[in-house]
């Protein structure tokens, strides 16, 4: 093992370091697979009983009318989610532009978006209006209200009761941090905070940003209430394999809007050509609970590792997880540097490239990112990034398997520590 490793440019310090790391977390790997193997069966059981066959692989080409497979995978995300409906398609083209559709189908001009987490993930700045942009919400007048989470990153109840109004129609809740060092939340958490929402105002829709949470836990957002949950194939659900696209479950009346919005009035879901990309879609959702449990031990690991070597984690090493994001400050641009090099280094594609903080689009300041994937951007597979600004903090996710998560988490450290970013001190006294 020792040489193997050596080979991939890994030392003896780090990984002696790492394996006395992971003599530790035994007890957390179990309960890791027993989720997993829960939402193993749960999505077995909707591919069951949603009859997919043989059939629902094929290509559909030009408007896509009457493609079963298309609507047979519909049918598996609504019995995976346990929602009336869902919309899952590969001209879906990221997580922000599901958001985005989901926002704008079912918002109205004087309508009022509230979102009681505080500021949203980054790209949705631009989609609602936040930071001007040609085509927000702002530009269609319709308003946009938050109310920020307390500072121990629970939710202000209190603010949220005054923040909802007769103009609130819709209320949009993350469940992952994003490029936040706000804790995620829990699936009980947000049915909490949508019960309470619902019962300041009946008829308000609640959204929930699912991104990155898929299959961490028993229980969806639409188990708990969400009208629409809504999430990327190129994160979770498509199990590393789904090429592009994004999902909206929740109730018939949403999930035609958003079809509706995404294609034509009077078209909704009839059209929209499969391309070849269903065999994939399928197969990467029957995987995705495992692939997420791999992710999930990567994070925790890393959590374990970094936390030891003195850098904040959030969650910290010990916490519950509710979604796959591992945050890790490490206080300076050339340690983040660093550790997005170590990932880069242990990626299966592109390993010989260096990453480069740049400008990206929908972001306000420089990004790192260092992602050696299959499918462009994947974040299910074994990637790091975050925004060049304080407090420095590193987002790392992903990773096909558990044993390529360790090699990059390993790695990022291999990189810190010749780099003399880490102190050989510290590793000794373990
Ligand atoms: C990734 C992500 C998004 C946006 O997804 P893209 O596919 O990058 O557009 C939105 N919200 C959260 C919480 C995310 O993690």
């Amino acid at each position: 093992m020792d040489e193997i490793y050596a080979s991939l440019g890994l030392g003896p310090e780090v990984y002696a370091f790492g394996g006395k790391v992971l003599a530790g977390l035994t007890g957390r790997f179990a309960a890791i697979d027993a989720v997993a193997e829960y939402n193993q069966a749960k999505v077995l059981r909707a591919m069951q009983a949603s009859r997919v066959s043989g059939a629902c692989f094929a290509t559909s080409t030009g408007y896509g009318y009457n493609d079963l497979g298309r609507e047979t995978l519909e049918a598996v995300y609504a019995a995976v989610f346990h929602t009336e409906a869902a919309l899952v398609r590969p001209q879906i083209t990221c997580g922000t532009h599901a958001l985005a559709l989901a926002l704008g189908a079912v918002l109205r001009p004087g309508d009022e978006l509230l979102s009681p987490v505080g500021t949203p993930y980054d790209t949705l700045e631009e989609v609602i209006g936040i930071r001007p942009s040609l085509g927000s919400l702002a530009e269609f007048g319709i308003s946009y209200r938050q109310a920020d989470l307390k500072p121990d990153g629970s939710f202000d109840y209190d603010a949220i009761r005054a923040a909802i109004s007769d103009k609130t129609k819709l209320v949009t809740i993350q469940r992952s941090k994003g490029y936040a060092t706000r804790p995620s939340f829990s699936v009980e958490q947000i049915g909490e905070l949508i019960a309470f929402c619902k019962s300041v105002k009946p008829d308000v829709l609640c959204m929930v940003d699912n991104c990155y949470g898929e299959f961490v836990e028993m229980r969806e957002p639409s188990d708990v209430g969400a009208d629409m949950t809504v999430g990327s194939l190129i994160k979770n659900p498509g199990g590393g394999l789904a090429a592009a696209g994004g999902y909206i479950c929740g109730t018939t009346a949403c999930v035609e809007a958003c079809a509706r919005r995404l294609t034509a009035p009077g078209l909704g879901k009839e059209v929209g050509a499969n391309l070849g990309q269903l065999p994939a879609m399928y197969q990467g959702l029957f995987l995705a609970p495992t692939v997420t449990a791999g992710a999930l031990k990567g994070a925790v690991f890393a959590a374990n590792v970094y936390e030891k070597l003195g850098f904040a984690c959030v969650p910290n090493a010990a916490e519950p997880r509710h979604d796959i994001i591992q945050a890790v400050t490490l206080g300076s641009a050339e340690r983040m540097e660093a550790f997005c090099l170590g990932i880069q280094a242990a990626a299966p594609v592109d390993s010989h490239v260096t990453p480069v903080p740049w400008p990206m689009p929908g972001y306000d300041s420089d990004v790192i990112m260092a992602a050696g994937a299959f499918v462009q951007g994947s974040s299910i597979e074994l990637s790091a990034d975050g925004p060049i600004r304080p407090p420095y903090a590193v987002y790392f996710q992903g990773g096909l398997t558990w044993y390529h998560a360790k090699v990059g988490i390993l790695m990022s450290l291999q990189k810190l520590y010749e780099r003399g970013l880490v102190s050989l001190k510290e590793i000794k006294n373990e």
